[in-house]
């Protein structure tokens, strides 16, 4: 956790950078390939499954909520609190990019009630996919140092499976 905590704590993406989304340039096969393996990798990292055979997400990992599905049970690309891998690597993104926290104990924590909705309605309307908010929106690019190879790394670090 460690990790996670230096993460955050990085410098914001410059405030120069165009928010005109819609004029990034379409990524190159190149790009999409090392797209691919962040979010895969990011997936191992932060969708495994723990000693007693759960994977949560930062929030419910942090309560004794009931699971909604027993250990080692839940369905492909879900995890055992019910989101999806997609909204723990969201509710990662929205910590770094400093929208809540992404640890128990710091200040405001983003509720998937209030999570999980704010992704769908950004999918929805911007195609989002995890790795947006890392890159550069004028180049297309990842946002030097937000490629996949940090990920890469704190996986084959941090042992967890
Ligand atoms: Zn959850």
């Amino acid at each position: 956790m460690a990790q996670v905590r230096a993460l955050e704590s990085r410098p914001a993406p410059s405030a120069s950078a165009s928010p005109l989304s819609l004029s990034t340039p379409p990524p190159t096969p190149t790009f999409l390939a090392s797209w691919k393996a962040r979010t895969e990798a990011r997936v191992r990292h932060f969708c495994a499954l723990n000693r007693a055979g759960n994977a949560l997400c930062a929030w419910h990992d942090s309560r004794r909520e009931r699971r909604a599905y027993p250990p080692r049970m839940a369905p492909p690309g879900v995890l055992n609190c019910g989101c999806t891998h997609a909204e723990a690597l969201f509710e990662e993104s929205l910590a770094r990019a400093r929208v809540g926290s992404y640890l128990p104990g710091e200040s405001v924590r983003m509720d998937p009630a209030l999570r999980n909705p704010l992704l769908k309605l950004l999918e929805r309307r911007y195609g989002y996919r995890d790795g947006d908010f890392e890159r550069d929106p004028r180049t297309g690019g990842w946002i030097e140092g937000e490629g996949p190879a940090m990920w890469e790394q704190l996986q084959r670090g941090s042992g967890r499976r």
